[in-house]
């Protein structure tokens, strides 16, 4: 069973990613606050235990990877999370964006289309900290009707468009951080549903991410 230390060179080199993501414009100290809390490193391989706190995407099986650490913070950052909001995140992957989210008191419903990845995120003993916290397998492109409506919903995959189902399961006044498509490159979005169902939309920076998938892969 892999042994989880979080020791004195992890916490220091933490601070000083949080010091680089201030420097590279992330401003809410609640978000630097989870980032310094949430130890990176347990979310990788232990082969990744020196390079954790590098502001880099790292791979974590399936052919997916861990966000990197500045588009986690300027996701969480547009979210302006408050306790208890109730947030789907599409793309569970290592679950540390998720966790991020539920350092700041959100209820958290993650869901994920790799099988392999969501077994293994189901034996993840770090997660026991956090009840608040609930994994899904399925096709984020179909959100969780059970649980709607939503306060915030984070799409952490490179959308094709915006999913008219998630749209439909936000709350009136939430809101969707959501890569889109543009070539090369996506563009975030943060989209608030207004009374009448339609979308204010406003264009933040460019990102890369992993492509978001239809259906399940088993
Ligand atoms: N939030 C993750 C980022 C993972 S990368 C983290 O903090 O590590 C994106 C993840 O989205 C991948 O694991 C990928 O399998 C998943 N994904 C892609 N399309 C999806 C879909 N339609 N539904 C659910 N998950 C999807």
């Amino acid at each position: 069973m892999r042994q989880y230390e979080d020791t004195y060179q992890h916490k220091g080199m933490r601070r000083r990613l949080v010091n680089e993501l201030k420097e590279k414009g992330i401003t809410d100290e609640r978000v630097l606050d989870a980032i310094n809390t949430v130890p990176r490193h347990f979310f990788l391989d232990s082969a990744f235990d020196k390079i954790a706190y590098e502001d880099r995407a790292f791979p974590i099986g399936e052919g997916q990877t861990i966000s990197q650490p500045y588009t986690v913070a300027y996701q969480t950052q547009l979210l302006q999370i408050k306790k208890l909001d109730k947030v789907l995140e599409i793309g569970t992957g290592s679950v540390y964006q998720a966790t991020i989210l539920a350092e700041l008191g959100a209820w958290v419903y993650t869901i994920e289309r790799q099988k392999k990845l969501y077994e293994k995120n189901k034996q993840f003993l770090f997660k026991s900290k956090y009840p608040n916290l609930k994994f899904f397998y399925g096709d984020g492109f179909e959100g969780l009707q059970p649980y709607a409506p939503f306060d915030k919903i984070i799409i952490t995959a490179a959308a094709p468009f915006i999913p008219p189902k998630l749209v439909a399961q936000l709350k009136v006044g939430g809101y969707m951080v959501i890569p889109v498509d543009e070539g090369e490159n996506q563009r975030m979005l943060r989209l608030e549903k207004l009374a009448d169902g339609t979308l204010r939309e406003e264009a933040f920076e460019q990102f890369s991410f992993v492509p978001m998938l239809t259906g399940k892969n088993d």
